[in-house]
């Protein structure tokens, strides 16, 4: 296996194990409007941004005939929960070796993410090897017409590497986010969680249980591709 051009880094449930922590902020700041959320309805907000999964958050108040006045109203509610969790994520395992081995080989890197420029220095802040990633694309970014599952984050990112995306391998957790690389072209590897399931991801992924299992720079790869 060569050497990508480019690493593409999904950041929540993918560097930063900060699934959990949206899905409880999700399920908190729902449960004020008089909605709980399901495992299945929480799966589908994984990977996507803050202001996409408001609008299908409401969607589903709005279905249980709960009242909300719109996506600021519902993230109001929703920030200061986020704000005092999403500190506490940890680092996936070997997320921090694997972003250090490609700072160590000039492999570029690139941060292609859904959440906002705001919350991902809040969640970077505890964690300085994610300073080793400093070209980055957020939910926010004004380059951006569509979030994942559109594939904007990953072409945008490749494009300010100044690679061809079709030469990058994508990393990512999330159906949204997994669709989103392949639709940009890219070698998509998802680490597989039981949070995120095995429905509505791509074909020709490559499956991995653990960040530990990725090889670059050498010949050995335990990678196995069963899509
Ligand atoms: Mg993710």
């Amino acid at each position: 296996m060569p050497t990508p051009a480019a690493c593409l880094f999904d950041l929540d449930g993918l560097l930063l194990d900060t699934e959990p922590l949206h899905a409880r902020a999700w399920q908190e700041a729902a449960s004020r409007f008089g909605t709980n959320l399901g495992p299945t309805q929480l799966r589908q907000l994984r990977g996507r941004r803050r202001l996409d999964c408001a609008e299908q958050v409401l969607q589903w108040i709005a279905a249980d005939g709960g009242r909300c006045d719109g996506a600021e109203a519902l993230l109001a509610v929703r920030q200061p929960i986020a704000e005092q969790l999403l500190p506490l994520a940890r680092p996936l395992p070997g997320a921090e070796q694997l972003v250090r081995r490609c700072h160590d080989l000039g492999v570029p890197m690139a941060l292609a993410t859904s959440s906002a420029k705001a919350a991902v220095e809040r969640k970077a802040a505890p964690h300085p090897w994610l300073g080793l990633i400093s070209t980055r694309v957020h939910g926010d970014d004004p380059g951006l017409r569509a979030g994942k599952p559109a594939p904007d984050v990953f072409q945008v990112a490749a494009e300010r590497l100044g690679v061809d995306p079709a030469n990058c391998w994508a990393f990512e957790d999330s159906p949204a986010g997994a669709q989103a690389a392949a639709a940009a072209g890219c070698l998509v590897h998802i680490l597989r969680s039981e949070a995120a399931g095995a429905e509505g991801f791509p074909e020709g992924a490559l499956w991995i249980d653990s960040l530990q299992e990725v090889r670059i720079g050498s010949l050995e790869k335990s990678l196995s591709r069963d899509g």
